[in-house]
């Protein structure tokens, strides 16, 4: 039987046209970036030009890109690499309480190295208010990190109002697009950011490679040191391959951006108007309108979601719980107690997260299992 994926936040499948993108970086274009010779310049050449398409594509300049292998590497540079460039007494960083482990543990890392961090609250949306974030601002603060949509609820956060406030008081802002990116607009200068994070397998492209965007003039240092390479603020070998695949899925995605954000919204429509028919007591979480299109996270009432999950997989549906991005983890979602929900529902959330090869099959099978589902674990 067909399985049905619907774990797209989690990952995504390498599309046809970025696996034969990438597969000549694996064999004859097999050169060292860093070398002078010209097999070494070949792969250099190309390494350079996916550059220059993803700066083009969020509307930065090439020299602003470095590639990292991925969300949590990006998330980690950015903020540790501000931290460090910082040379005066206290530092203070600003974040929110529903960001990805990658920028919550990297937070917590530098408050046990003496840096203070407030960790701002959300709404029952899940949102994260602008006022709040002025408030909190101090004269030592380094840096302000608020994802662009959520992972686990897919909440969009008023980032370009943020950035604005940031902006006025020269602080910079770093936002996590890793969910974002292929969904929803991404450009540097609306967005009103300074440092952005990306990650390639989110949108279709290979798993271990993303990159991070620092805008010029922003206070930034290296998290490890070796070469020259990425302008010595990211050392190591290129791995080639794996970033002409990262601008590939990038040019698809941002292509395709608007008709995979109405097909998305179609279909998350249609399970979530089917689950209110057929389901009893569900809670959607998550803001309304201001989501990703793609993103459904639900609570179950009296319904263990782990234990779902499983019923679930066993029928051939890939779902993730609230609390796994760090896939294989479970308990109670941070996000989820964020905005409110008692442990109890919390523990009964899952996560539908839609992706470019579900159809209207898919859903339709969700929607005849998952009633009968429900009523045997209730
Ligand atoms: N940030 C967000 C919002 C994510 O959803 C993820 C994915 O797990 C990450 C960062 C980490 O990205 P990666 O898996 O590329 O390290």
């Amino acid at each position: 039987m067909k399985s049905i994926y619907l774990d797209h936040s989690a990952t995504t499948p390498i599309r046809k046209e970025v696996i034969e993108a990438m597969h000549p970086y694996f064999s004859d274009v097999f050169g060292n970036a860093s070398n002078i010779h010209a097999v070494g310049q070949k792969a250099r050449k190309n390494l350079e030009d996916a550059r220059k398409k993803i700066a083009g594509i969020i509307g930065a300049d090439f020299t602003e890109i470095y590639f990292t292998s991925g969300g949590t590497e990006s998330d980690n540079l950015a903020i540790q690499g501000v931290t460090r460039a910082y040379k005066g007494g206290k530092g203070h960083l600003i974040t929110s309480l529903v960001e990805h482990p990658a920028v919550l543990n990297t937070c917590r890392y530098l408050e046990r190295k003496g840096i203070e961090v407030d960790y701002l609250p959300v709404d029952a949306d899940g949102l994260v208010d602008p006022a709040a974030v002025q408030t909190a601002l101090r004269p030592e603060t380094l840096l302000v990190s608020i994802m662009l949509a959520n992972n686990e609820v897919g909440t969009l956060q008023p980032i370009q109002e943020i950035g604005e406030i940031t902006k006025a008081q020269g602080i910079p802002f770093h936002t996590d697009a890793v969910q974002a990116m292929g969904k929803i607009p991404v450009n540097v200068d609306d967005l009103n950011v300074d440092l952005l994070s990306v990650s390639a397998h989110k949108i279709y492209g290979p798993k271990g490679t993303g990159f991070l965007y620092v805008k010029q003039g922003t206070p930034f240092a290296p998290l490890f040191y070796g070469g020259h390479h990425e302008r010595g603020y990211r050392p190591g070998t290129e791995n080639v391959g794996a970033i002409i695949g990262l601008a590939k899925a990038m040019e698809l995605a941002d292509l395709e951006r608007d008709n995979f954000f109405a097909t998305m919204h179609r279909l998350r429509t249609i399970l979530e108007a089917g689950i209110r028919e057929k389901i009893k007591n569900v809670r959607f979480n998550g803001h309304t309108n201001k989501r990703l299109p793609n993103i459904s996270n639900i609570s179950f009432e009296s319904v263990d979601g782990e234990t779902l999950l499983y019923v679930l997989d066993s029928q051939n549906v890939a779902v993730s719980t609230g609390a796994a991005c760090t896939s294989g983890s479970t308990g109670v979602s941070h996000v989820l107690t964020a905005m409110e929900l008692s442990a109890e529902l919390s523990g009964a959330s899952l996560r539908f997260s839609l992706g470019r090869l579900n159809d209207e099959a898919d859903i339709g099978y969700v929607l005849d299992v998952l009633p009968s589902v429900i009523d045997s674990l209730r």
